[in-house]
């Protein structure tokens, strides 16, 4: 992309109405535009890492055999009534009426809809085990929008349903998504740790949600410290395996870790004191096993291998995916900007010119572009007619991991310079050099 045909609306003044770093920084670099109180737009930029990091989601529930669907916004609160929800929920829900005066409502999670798919085609053992997924837009009325896309009202969301013919088959499904989950925030540069959680409105006992450590988070969490020295890394795993997957289960929840919802101060302090925690968190993620309660109030029964008609063990697993753009900023930024992760970075690298409008180094400038397009990897090149300064603050803002610089003075040597994002440091390179380095 060449910076003077993108839409990249950088704001230089810092928004007074942003109060964390994530939203200050969403907003001046183009990232988002406020609709409403908790409603956003999703510009280019923005956009981008958005989908790069739908895209990880689908690539890490893939693998752990999950299927993709796409379901409703708007549902009817019939199903909701089946379940008993519909009252239940609260005015987190947001209700409206259509023409014809029946009750709707903007789906604010989907284990109603999902449920009703199942126990529409699905009748026998033998077409389980089986989990659905989607990616979709939500709203839930919070009562305090804020932090930008951190606390919004519409928000993106992975919601993931398990289906199973025993409990012991769901606990597996549960494992799983929590393996799942480990990759698939690591890949995105994340650690995410897996708390103890409570589970609320939705039922059940068994629960964790993954916190993301930052000073802005809204939850207090408590942990020992020793949790933070595990990471998924690049194991092979065998998602069928529940030996395989129980063990990676006991290993991240072998250390004391929890939200201040489920925190035990006794347990708590039977963790060494120079290893006890306290901090605060941003939730990413949670899973449940709640077993039979949507099933046996909304009839999703199988046959089983005996032929008797037995509810499904359910399952319900949530990723927050428009809240992650925030809480990966909130993780990793400097004074300067933002500092894109590898995995998620809108531009592999950007690209640029000192002296615009000076043939060689346009010149130069135009090959790197196309040699690291031809290598499969997104430039963004500032090809304005800008002060270098103001080219690389912009630069330092937008976060990109890497910074070509092209000026006739290095191109006399033969040399670009190359800069890291994260370390600042600089090296001096011939091109095919610099390109190699970054692919
Ligand atoms: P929170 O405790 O932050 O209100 P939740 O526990 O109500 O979140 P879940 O029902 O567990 O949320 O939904 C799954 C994920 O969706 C959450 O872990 C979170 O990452 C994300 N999420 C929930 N509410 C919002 C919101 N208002 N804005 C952005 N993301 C959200
Ligand atoms: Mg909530
Ligand atoms: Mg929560
Ligand atoms: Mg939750």
């Amino acid at each position: 992309m060449r910076l003077s045909r993108y839409f990249l609306p950088v704001l230089k003044e810092t928004p007074s109405e942003a109060q964390i770093v994530s939203h200050r920084y969403m907003l001046r670099a183009g990232m988002i535009k406020q609709a409403s109180a908790g409603i956003y737009s999703w510009l280019p930029l923005g956009f981008k890492v958005l989908r790069k990091i739908e895209n990880i989601v689908h690539e890490e529930q893939a693998r752990a055999g999950h299927i993709a669907i796409q379901m409703p916004t708007m549902q009817s609160a019939d199903l909701w009534r089946e379940s008993g929800r519909y009252d239940a929920y609260g005015q987190e829900m947001l209700r409206m009426k259509d023409r014809h005066d029946r009750d709707m409502l903007f789906t604010p999670t989907a284990e109603e809809l999902v449920t009703d798919i199942f126990r529409s085609h699905v009748g026998s053992y033998k077409d389980l085990p089986l989990t659905l997924y989607q990616i979709q837009w939500k709203f839930r009325d919070e009562i305090r929008p804020r932090f930008g896309v951190m606390r919004g009202r519409e928000f993106y969301m992975k919601d993931g349903y398990n289906f199973d013919l025993t409990k012991e088959d769901a606990l597996h499904a549960y494992n799983r998504h929590l393996v799942s989950y480990l990759r698939t925030y690591e890949r995105m540069g994340l650690q995410a740790i897996p708390m103890r959680a409570d589970s609320g409105p939705i039922g059940g006992d068994n629960t964790h949600e993954f916190l993301v450590l930052a000073d802005t988070g809204e939850s207090e969490v408590f942990y020992d410290a020793q949790i933070t020295d595990l990471t998924f890394g690049s194991r092979e795993i065998d998602y069928d395996s529940h030996a395989e997957c129980q063990a990676v289960l006991e290993e991240f929840t072998s250390r004391y870790a929890r939200t201040d919802e489920t925190h035990d101060e006794a347990l708590f302090n039977e963790v060494p004191e120079e290893r006890r925690r306290t901090a605060r968190g941003i939730e990413v993620g949670q899973i449940f096993y709640f077993g039979t309660k949507y099933s046996e109030a909304m009839g999703a029964t199988v046959a089983d291998s005996d032929g008797n008609r037995v509810p499904v063990h359910m399952g319900s697993h949530g990723i927050g995916v428009s809240r992650l753009v925030g809480a990966i900023i909130e993780a990793s930024h400097d004074d300067k900007g933002i500092i894109w992760p590898e995995g998620v970075t809108p531009f592999h690298c950007g690209i640029v010119n000192l002296k615009q409008g000076d043939e060689e180094a346009d010149g130069a400038c135009e090959a790197l572009y196309a040699s690291l397009t031809a290598l499969g990897l997104e430039p963004l090149y500032d090809d304005r007619n800008e002060r270098a300064g103001a080219k690389f603050a912009g630069m330092d803002l937008i976060g990109l991991p890497w910074r070509i610089t092209v000026g006739p003075r290095g191109l006399k040597n033969g040399v670009v310079e190359l800069t890291s994002r994260r370390t600042g440091t600089s090296e001096e390179l011939p091109p095919e050099q610099a390109i190699e380095r970054i692919a």
